[in-house]
């Protein structure tokens, strides 16, 4: 007989965590049970993730790649370690990610497929909605999309201010408008192996810290990526693509309803909220384009940024991809222009390579 541990499952289709326990049974793997049933983890094919600095241990399955298990007490969390030595180490397998990546690609492309059958006039109507009004949602959004990328805030002070700095440079010259409000904009990092950048409603806006990883070996060229990103995801948020893309999946009544309380949309509707078109995209690269020339950046960041994606990713809708379908004219239609000054300083690109980087 062995422990049986207190632990909290997360399907990957419902946003909610479940109360539930968990059991190491050596010859088999990791007996989990909740309220909604119950499943049977192969030890060979779990790997433990990293993550924050919490010793909050979470654990992933290659053969659910969108479920999660925390463990959330330390002891109990080595007392597993002492039973399956294996998750001793904490850093997912190679298999692992590009399944999650994998996960997380279908899950977009399926259910955008299901949100293009919807009612046409809805997202039209939603992007005329205030800012202010779908901001709780895009709260609750982020927080259910950084849950399922298993990354956690960056909190780090002087990385918040080098990101604001930046984002307010953005769109100085940006006037506010009855739908868009530019002071509004929210940006974070959330640390996550996963390269991806995501714009929810309200101005909502994530940077997963896997792109930090991508552009940070590209030398002091890596600042002027990272705010080629920003731009993009600044620009759907002006375009206001969450919006109109959240009314499309969801309707707007269940909008309407979610702005006066929670939504609970599950994992992939929420991702496919996230995925534009092609259209959308070369809009969103010309919005950015524009700000970060106004801003003396240049857009020769941002077009490095996709010219490493794809060498990094090839063809594969993974990360950034996913959720921002390539153009084949995309990099052409970017000039390349090396504006005056850089993004951020020496220091502001050390302080967030150091500070908001997932551990290994
Ligand atoms: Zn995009």
């Amino acid at each position: 007989m062995t422990t049986i541990y207190t632990a909290e499952y997360f399907d990957g289709q419902t946003s909610a965590p479940q109360p539930a326990t968990a059991q190491v049974l050596p010859n088999d793997g990791i007996l989990i049970r909740w309220a909604g049933g119950q499943v049977l983890w192969p030890l060979d094919a779990i790997s433990r993730l990293a993550g924050p600095k919490t010793a909050r241990m979470r654990l992933i399955c290659e053969e659910a790649p969108a479920a999660r298990l925390a463990i959330n007490d330390p002891a109990d969390a080595a007392r597993i370690v002492a039973d399956a030595p294996r998750l001793a180490r904490a850093g997912a397998t190679r298999r692992g990610k590009t399944q999650a990546l994998k996960w997380i690609a279908g899950g977009v492309v399926g259910l955008a497929l299901l949100g293009l059958g919807a009612f046409e006039g809805l997202p039209r109507l939603a992007a005329h909605t205030p800012m202010s009004w779908v901001a709780p949602i895009g709260d609750n959004m982020r927080t259910h999309i950084e849950y399922a990328f298993d990354a956690t805030p960056c909190a780090s002070r002087r990385t918040e201010a080098a990101l604001h700095r930046l984002t307010r440079r953005l769109l100085a010259d940006v006037r506010p408008t009855a739908s868009f409000d530019p002071s509004a904009v929210d940006v974070r990092i959330a640390e996550s192996y996963i390269p991806n950048a995501l714009a929810a409603p309200g101005g909502r806006l994530v940077i997963l810290s896997g792109l930090l990883d991508l552009a940070g070996d590209t030398a002091d060229a890596g600042g002027d990526m990272l705010a080629g990103v920003l731009a993009h995801e600044i620009a759907h948020a002006r375009l206001r693509h969450p919006t109109r893309a959240l009314g499309r999946a969801l309707g707007l009544d269940l909008l309407l309803r979610a702005s006066g309380g929670g939504v609970s949309a599950d994992g992939g509707a929420l991702l496919a909220t996230f995925a534009y078109g092609r259209a959308a995209e070369r809009e969103a690269d010309a919005l950015a384009q524009e700000m970060l020339t106004a801003a003396g950046i240049g857009d020769a960041g941002l077009k490095a940024f996709f010219a490493k994606i794809e060498a990094t990713f090839g063809k594969s809708e993974a990360g950034f991809l996913s959720t921002h379908p390539a153009t084949a004219e995309r990099t052409a239609a970017l000039p390349g222009v090396k504006g005056p000054e850089r993004a951020f300083t020496k220091a502001e690109w050390r302080a967030l390579l150091a500070d908001c980087s997932p551990e290994d």
